[in-house]
């Protein structure tokens, strides 16, 4: 069980987390990252939900000490040479295992931090200092159960977890184009539509996505990318803020957008 001490109520966070190489750059979104993590309190540990745990069923990393996946090819050597040495914490996938009851949460050994967690902590908390545990997103479950269990998480936030949800809200690999493109219309469009709803707090609304037409077709044309997000919304409580610390369309098709529910100050 988590020390429930804290004075703060963590903010909840999805990052917009686009190409692995941003874990080697610096630029207008990973200072925004760094930023993040000198601003709020430190937590005791940090739930993440990464695009790239996307599985039959739940699972959450139950291992002392998570390995770094290098889930991706073609890019240089010093990106696969890059390790990110934070400890695991079995007591907090019990928590979340218990949280989410009665789904049934497998302890998982096998995973560690692939590279939508560990390509936005290297820069938001550098020290690798804090514990990381990550939770598989169900591919079986509509997007409802997502928002559901962000909301049944939200609790972690009293114990001092930082929940941390990675993905890309406009995500397409087919249109991405390499270098400074300008932004598709579509994608620019369904960026800013997600960016209203969420302000709105219409979170039953941007759970229903599927329903909005073409440009969120082009934009989410498979879901892993997007339902993080989702659990950061849900995580929302009553008139609580939320906020875009950093927003932009990279590739043409690649939203870096970051969202805050709670207060980052
Ligand atoms: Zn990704």
């Amino acid at each position: 069980m988590m020390d429930t001490g804290l004075s703060h109520r963590l903010p909840a966070i999805f990052v917009g987390h686009g190409s692995p190489m941003n874990a080697l750059e610096d630029n207008a979104y990973t200072q925004a990252w760094a930023r993040i993590g000198q601003t709020i309190p430190k937590p005791k540990a940090i739930l993440a939900v990464s695009a790239h745990w996307y599985t039959h069923g739940t699972a959450v990393t139950a291992m002392e000490t998570p390995r770094t996946i290098h889930d991706f090819g073609g890019f240089p050597q010093a990106l696969f040479d890059m390790r990110y040495p934070a400890p695991g914490s079995p007591p907090l996938a019990g928590r979340v295992r218990e949280l989410l009851q009665p789904v049934d949460v497998r302890l998982d050994h096998e995973w560690g931090l692939d590279h939508g967690t560990w390509s936005v902590l290297v820069k938001m908390y550098p020290d690798a200092d804090i514990p990381v545990v990550q939770l598989s997103i169900d591919a079986n479950q509509p997007p409802s159960f997502h928002l559901e269990t962000g909301r049944r998480l939200a609790a972690l936030r009293d114990e001092g977890v930082l929940l941390l949800a990675t993905g890309d809200i406009v995500h397409n690999l087919r249109t991405m184009r390499w270098g400074s493109v300008p932004a598709y219309d579509w994608a620019a469009r369904f960026n800013q539509e997600v960016r209203d709803c969420l302000l709105r707090g219409d979170m039953q609304q941007l759970a229903a996505y599927e329903d909005w037409g073409h440009d969120a077709h082009l934009s989410v044309p498979t879901p892993e990318h997007f339902l993080p997000l989702l659990y950061i919304a849900g995580a929302k409580l009553d008139d609580e803020p939320v906020s875009i610390p950093v927003d932009g369309i990279e590739l043409g098709s690649v939203s870096m957008m970051v969202v805050a529910v709670g207060k980052l100050a």
